[in-house]
Order: C-alpha cells, then structure tokens, then sequence
C-alpha cells in the first residue's frame, strides 16, 4: 500500500468512526483525540518527526502523521501542541510506592490515599509506569487492580510485592506460592550483607527462589552490590540486575553473561545520593522543579542536625565512594550493549519520587551517555526490561498513549525534560494544577 493511500485510509477510518460516535453516544467524546503541530519521537529507532500528529482512540495510539501531507484533514477538535516535542511516557524501572510517606515508613502511614497520591505525583513528572520494586502495603495492589490509571492521573503500577528473604531453599517454594497468591508482576531478592551488619543470602537459596519464582511465570529482580554477587545471580537465571556494581568495576566475565542472558541493569544513581547527600544541605532544595512538588516539612527535618547525622559515618562514605563505581560500570556496560533501564529506587524517605527520576536522566547523560540513549532508557528499553513493552514504552499502534509533552527539544539536552508543557496517560491529560 501506498504512503497515500494508507493515508487515505487512516482518514476514512478515523472519520468513520467519529460519525459512527457522534451518531450513536455522546457519552464518548473524546473517543478519538488528534494531538497536532508537534515533533513526535515514538520511542522506535525512528528519528523523531516534525510537523506531525498523534491520532489516540480509545486511549491507545491510532496512528502517528505527517501534517505536511495535502491530504491531512481538517480537524476542528484538534488539540494543537504549538510546535512542541512529544515523546512517550517516562517509565520507572525500580521504584517503590506507599511503603513511606515523607520520611515516616510502618503501617501506620500504609493507605490507598497514599498510594495514589505518590502515584500521580509520579505522573506529574512525567513519569507514567512505575515498577515498584518490593515492600509495597497490600493497599498498593488494591490500587494497581482497580486499573483507573488515566482516569485518575496516576502512574502505571506494576508490583513485586514483599521481598523474599527465606532462610534456606527449602523454605524458598512455600515463600514464592504465597507471594505467587498476590498475582505480582516481578517478585524480588536481595543478595547483600549491609556491609557486613547481617547474613547475606547463599546461592543455593536464591538459585532455589528463582526457581521457584520462575516455576509462577513471575520474573525475578535481584538487588546486589557486588560484582560477584552480580555475576551469582545472573547466572541463576534473574531477569533483573536492580541496582549497579557498587564494589568494583565490572569484569568480561559479567558483561558477556548479562549479554547472553539479554539481562538488563537499573542503576539507581540516585538512590546512592539519598545515603549520604542530606548530610549537608543539597543544592537542588533551592531547585524550583524540586521545590514544585516537594513538601516544605521534609525539607526543614531534612536541615535538622540530629537527622543530619543519619547521613553520616560509614555507609555514607561507602556509598558516596560508590556512586563514582556504579556510574562507571553503567557505562562499561551500556557501551557494551547491555541495555539500561532508567530505575532510580525512589519512595524510600527522601528519594524524592518524580523529581529523582529526573535527577536520574541528568545524571546518566553527565555519565556519557547521549540524551537519545537516556530517553531510550526510560521508555522503550524500560518496557522491554521490565516486560511490559507489548503495551507500553513506545507509541506504536495499539499501544497505550501514554506521553509527555515539552516545550524544549529534550534530544539537545536531557534537563529539557524539565520543560513539561502536558503528560497525558491513556490519551487522557494527567492534571498538573496549571492548566
Ligand atoms: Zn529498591
């Protein structure tokens, strides 16, 4: 078929069915949305495209068009971008939701509300899928079945449910069927002594969690520090490397594994931040896109020297010596092919949820990485990662329009992101109390 003719097509189609609509219902007004005047990036190995439109129906994309083609229509309804840059919705490989709520964790702050409300803080980000990575309340999954996502201007949910942590491999089959009875979308692991402050897991238990996760159809995240344990649980079969080598640089030994495995890596910089930055006052709490969102009494506690302190002594200097580590094996594994899923462990007290994903980007691309790779990071490579690319991650047809709209182009620099004109989750505009 013809660029033309399928053109036409698209037409016919798209105005078909808005007659069909219109005559039927007016219930559904907005069934089919044409977002015009705007440079389209679709997350695909496609340059991203100027003068276009992104047709949605139903909350899902219909077609993305080329404007300047004689046969576009003429729409009255259009929703006009203003020459803007569209791309789609950002997606958070490895973060954690309801499990605080400022910087109180325990059951006392677990609620729906709170849930919800970090939900779309995310999606005021921008950031419209959230994998949360363990230790969720029940209330979480609650939310993530409800599956009213766009109408409430929440992120996306997917979740692991509580951390596995079975004594031996025994133990490991009775621990994964009873998370097996949350329906979680990943299950999770952590293979780390707390420099040297408890028992690390063995490999023969984790090997049989995996198994035993695997055996559920349910894919496995594992948190690590060590290059060995990265290697260890890789080569037992995770789908996930949830955080980078912290201990040393990465070796051949690992990269061809993860390669072989097609296993990807979320690095979680800025969660290395979050253990010792707020042991003097961080510069970004004069940041106004912080500050937007930020609640001021987190910020005073976070100045009081007693909470000060926290941030202080030896797993502050590990992690702050670590940061420069996971940057670099990030790069030696990213420029080796290994994909990176933009994951940054926020929702934790003070991994401030949004605006560390952001922080997240920035810091990836002063790594070295290129602006294209970082948003191919955090949308297309995320979805693959994660396993929810057949219906997130890019705007291909079918898939949910989930996307971001900005006012600068984020291709030139990653910290145009900051710039957010419009999010929109299910072709439905997420409410950012400006417009
Ligand atoms: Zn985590």
């Amino acid at each position: 078929m013809t660029h033309d003719s399928r053109l036409t097509t698209i037409i016919l189609v798209t105005l078909t069915i808005t007659l069909l609509i219109t005559a039927c219902s007016d219930d559904y007004p907005d069934d089919i949305l044409l977002f015009t005047n705007v440079t389209i990036w679709d997350g695909t190995d496609q340059s991203p495209a100027q003068n276009s439109a992104l047709i949605t129906h139903n909350g899902k994309v219909l077609e993305i068009i080329d404007m300047t083609d004689p046969d576009f229509p003429e729409e009255a309804d259009a929703i006009d971008l203003g020459g803007r840059y569209l791309i789609p919705g950002l997606i958070n490989a490895h973060g954690h939701v309801g499990m605080a709520r400022g910087l109180e964790t325990g059951t006392d702050i677990h609620s729906e509300e709170n849930v919800i409300e970090q939900l779309q803080l995310y999606a005021r980000y921008g950031v419209t899928t959230v994998v949360s990575l363990g230790d969720e309340p029940d209330e979480a999954f609650t939310v993530r079945d409800r599956q009213n996502f766009s109408e409430s201007g929440m992120a996306r949910l997917f979740l692991a449910g509580p951390v596995l942590n079975p004594a031996t491999p025994e133990e490991a089959h009775d621990a994964v069927n009873e998370l097996a009875l949350k329906n979680p979308d990943w299950s999770k692991i952590r293979v780390d002594d707390g420099l040297g402050t408890r028992e690390k897991m063995n490999r023969e238990t984790y090997a049989a969690i995996i198994e035993a996760s695997h055996s559920h159809n349910i894919p496995l995240a594992a948190h690590i520090v060590t290059l060995e344990d990265a290697k260890g649980v890789v080569d037992e079969g995770a789908d996930l490397v949830a955080h980078s080598v912290r201990d040393t640089e990465v070796d051949q030994d690992l990269i061809s594994l993860m390669l072989d495995r097609d296993i990807c890596l979320t690095p979680t910089l800025t969660r290395e931040i979050s253990v010792f930055i707020y042991a003097e006052r961080p510069d970004f709490f004069d940041d106004p896109f912080f500050l937007d969102e930020a609640d001021p009494e987190v910020i005073e506690q976070l100045q009081q020297p007693e909470i000060q302190e926290r941030f202080t002594g030896r797993a502050a200097n590990f992690y702050s010596e670590a940061l420069s580590v996971a940057k670099g094996n990030m790069m030696s594994l990213h420029n080796t092919g290994v994909r990176i899923a933009m994951g940054t462990d926020s929702g934790p007290p003070a991994r401030f949820q949004g605006y560390f994903e952001h922080l997240e980007m920035e810091m990836m691309q002063d790594s070295g990485m290129t602006p294209l790779e970082v948003l191919t990071s955090a949308t297309r490579y995320a979805a693959e990662c994660m396993q929810i690319d057949e219906e997130l991650g890019t705007l291909e047809k079918g898939k949910h329009a989930d996307f971001v709209v900005v006012d600068d182009n984020p291709f030139d620099d990653i910290r145009n992101l900051r710039e957010i004109y419009d999010v929109y989750i299910g072709a439905q505009r997420v409410y950012r109390g400006n417009n």
